[in-house]
């Protein structure tokens, strides 16, 4: 059911770099002296081709010039000089669904099938105190800068996200996340999403803006639904929504039947609530609301028939794929060479530790090539340079960002890593491409830049200590277990809704 994107296009920015020139950008800084230059032996543009013995100029938070680094330092003698060896420079990863704030949930549901997992997720979350999920999120965060992510877009409910992943440096997106399905609370879960949203965007961090994430469509009324998507529209912000993941899903919206309709429901207290089959498809059913349009990020998107690929592509919808936690939770595989070969969007998500585990972007891409390898019995349906393509300048277009980051091209933002190849599993190397797909992981980061602020290198947080952030965290992870030994927390057992746990309540009555 798959094609092939053989033909895709790579490099949808400019003309390319070559060796006989240098590109500029616009911004010239006062003196050298304000320059970086960071060179390596091969250089990743993503919208250009390889160059070896590359460099990167940096200046002012932008890059000023990519081009072969003995021509950028015979531009600029006075520039400070960053060489990075045997490493491929190429900007970070963007990072297209995380929930950072879940990272202290890392191995806790490993063998449970995605219902079961949703489920028992609502007991583990209703466990944590606010300051336990900025401890989570804070290493989420950390993590993230030491794999080379310098662009998240995470899913958050109470924006742990926006305090951690700004005090660590980052760059992203948080989407406020919104459940409810009893329309008879709309009014105060709406004057509820309109306060949580002015509040984070109050306290969003310079790096970051803020979007709105209603759950997903057995999570949110259909009214609900559409009034957060008309107030995202009217504030001018992005949309994130997880959308056709797995089979409880297309079979809740499709016969109102099934584990949401019965064990979830009942665990969010929502049993009393009327369910309706719809009788289509997720995309289906979401499209008749009028949500989708060129701001929407489906997440997902495991489920999808010929027909539902063509709404994303006609409503203009990007896609987060999320190879290895769909893999991990038993819900399939997306097809990703169909969305591809219709133009559709796509960026590359790890989702939550919780899920997935470990932020490796490497990992992922890897995952990614070697699942939809297997699916078609097809090796040209997804290359190496196709997957680092898509975990980078892929997931910028995919958020929207595209102006700024996914790419190493003059005057954009200076969000680099460098991933050291001098390691034996690496020798030799043909194709840097391969080396990062087949070869790399999260562990050969050598250097994280965001914005032109050096924020990991050589195993080192500049400007966090690390032990501190780890040991915190790994704390809360026993005070969870020991809440559960005590029977504080029951996972899997009825009536704990995170909404009805004490400190909700107050909030909200
Ligand atoms: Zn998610």
């Amino acid at each position: 059911m798959f094609a092939t994107v053989r033909n895709a296009p790579l490099y949808s920015h400019g003309g390319g770099l070559s060796e006989s020139r240098t590109l500029q950008s616009r911004h010239m800084p006062e003196t050298d002296r304000d320059i970086t230059i960071y060179r390596a032996d091969w250089v990743l543009p993503v919208a250009a081709p390889v160059l070896p013995d590359g460099g990167v100029a940096v200046s002012g938070g932008r890059i000023l010039s990519v081009g072969p680094a003995p021509r950028l330092v015979a531009e600029h003698p006075d520039a400070a000089f960053s060489d990075l060896g045997r490493a491929i420079i190429m900007p970070g990863f963007v990072n297209c669904h995380s929930h950072v704030e879940y990272t202290s949930f890392r191995g806790i549901l490993d063998d449970a099938e995605f219902g079961d997992w949703i489920i028992s997720l609502v007991d583990v979350k209703a466990s944590l105190t606010p300051d336990e999920y900025l401890v989570s999120a804070r290493l989420g965060a950390m993590e993230a800068i030491s794999s080379g992510i310098t662009t998240i877009a995470d899913t958050s409910y109470g924006a742990a996200t926006l305090e951690a992943g700004g005090a660590a440096g980052l760059r992203g997106r948080v989407y406020l996340e919104v459940f409810g399905v009893d329309d008879s609370r709309f009014d105060e879960t709406m004057a509820d999403v309109v306060r949580r949203l002015d509040q984070a965007q109050a306290a969003a961090p310079e790096l970051f803006d803020v979007g709105l994430a209603p759950h997903a469509p057995y999570t949110v009324s259909s009214r609900l639904y559409q009034a957060v998507c008309d107030l995202a529209r009217e504030r001018g912000l992005k949309v994130m929504s997880h959308v056709a993941e797995s089979q409880d899903e297309l079979t809740y919206i499709r016969s109102g039947s099934g584990k949401f309709a019965h064990d979830y429901r009942e665990k969010m207290g929502w049993e009393r609530m009327l369910v309706q089959p719809y009788g289509v498809t997720p995309i289906k059913y979401l499209q008749q609301w009028r949500v989708f349009d060129r701001d929407f990020l489906a997440v997902h998107c495991v489920n999808l028939t010929r027909d539902d690929i063509r709404i994303l592509r006609d409503t203009g919808v990007a896609v987060a794929h999320c190879p290895k936690s769909n893999a991990k939770l038993g819900c399939g595989v997306a097809p990703l060479a169909d969305l591809l070969h219709e133009g559709v969007r796509v960026g590359l998500g790890t989702d939550s530790p919780a899920s997935s585990n470990i932020m490796d972007m490497f990992d992922e891409m890897r995952t990614m090539l070697f699942l939809h390898r297997a699916v078609e019995r097809d090796v040209s349906v997804l290359d190496a340079q196709k997957c680092v393509r898509i975990a980078t300048l892929g997931g910028a277009e995919a958020l929207g960002m595209e102006a700024e980051v996914g790419s190493l091209e003059p005057g954009k933002c200076a969000d680099l890593i460098a991933v050291d190849v001098s390691r034996s599993h690496f020798a030799p190397i043909a194709d840097p491409y391969s080396a990062l797909v087949y070869g790399a992981n999260q562990d050969d980061i050598r250097l994280t830049v965001v914005g032109g602020r050096e924020l990991y290198r050589d195993r080192v947080h500049m400007g966090a200590d690390a032990d501190a952030i780890r040991s915190t965290a790994v704390a809360v992870r026993e005070k969870l277990q020991d809440r559960v030994r005590t029977g504080a927390v029951e996972i899997g057992g009825a009536d704990s809704g995170w909404w009805q746990t004490p400190a909700h309540r107050e909030e909200t009555v």
